[in-house]
């Protein structure tokens, strides 16, 4: 896929995903970026960064905007969903506590694993994500689950930054996350509709 004008990213948009690291769902969207340079296509290695101990996978709902959206309304939003990909929100979860933001521990090459794009279904509560380490499955989550919905996020986003054709919207990662090594392939996949799967490998 081409690489997309800005990543962003939703935080603790599943309950039981910000119980697992100790935290609530926040009352608003929690927002963060991720680089486009940490973007990579299926195949391609995750590579663990030496300053990290504990990567993570996150497998998450991704949305390619198909229209600008600024200050739009849930329907708008809705309507300006172009594709939906399969994420990896790749985290070095130790960077992240002790950086106290999120620039680093989201941010290395390679962070940003991105499927196929696919076309969007009729109704986005069936949208469902799975993540498979080395086969086994790690994570599994649906729309209908999130705490914001994606037409929510979308529109509130907007209202913050001009989302543009091509910007890619990472929708938050359900519970089950965990450590990457060396030798792992991870796999990210919006069932039936798109799948993003990488070996790992240290720098
Ligand atoms: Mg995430």
């Amino acid at each position: 896929m081409n690489r997309p004008g800005k990543i962003v990213c939703v935080g603790r948009n599943y309950l039981e995903h910000a119980r697992e690291l100790g935290n609530e769902v926040p009352a608003e969207p929690l927002l963060f970026l991720k680089p486009p340079s940490a973007v990579i296509a299926a195949g391609a290695p995750i590579v663990l960064p030496p300053q990290s101990r504990q990567v993570e996978h996150e497998g998450e709902i991704g949305v390619i905007i198909g229209r600008t959206l600024r200050h739009a309304d849930e329907q708008a939003a809705r309507a300006a969903i172009g594709a939906i990909v399969a994420v990896n929100d790749v985290t070095a979860r130790d960077l992240q506590k002790s950086d106290g933001q999120w620039t680093r521990a989201k941010g290395f090459d390679s962070f940003c694993p991105v499927g196929e794009p696919a076309a969007v279904p009729r109704d986005l509560d069936t949208l469902e994500v799975v993540t498979r380490v080395n086969g086994v499955e790690r994570q599994r989550g649906t729309a209908a689950r999130m705490a914001f919905a994606i037409p929510r996020l979308l529109a509130y986003i907007s209202g913050v930054m001009t989302l543009e054709p091509g910007d890619l919207v990472a929708t938050g990662t359900p519970a089950g996350v965990g450590p990457l090594a060396p030798g792992d392939t991870v796999e990210v996949e919006v069932t039936g509709l798109s799948r993003v799967s990488n070996p790992v490998v240290r720098a």
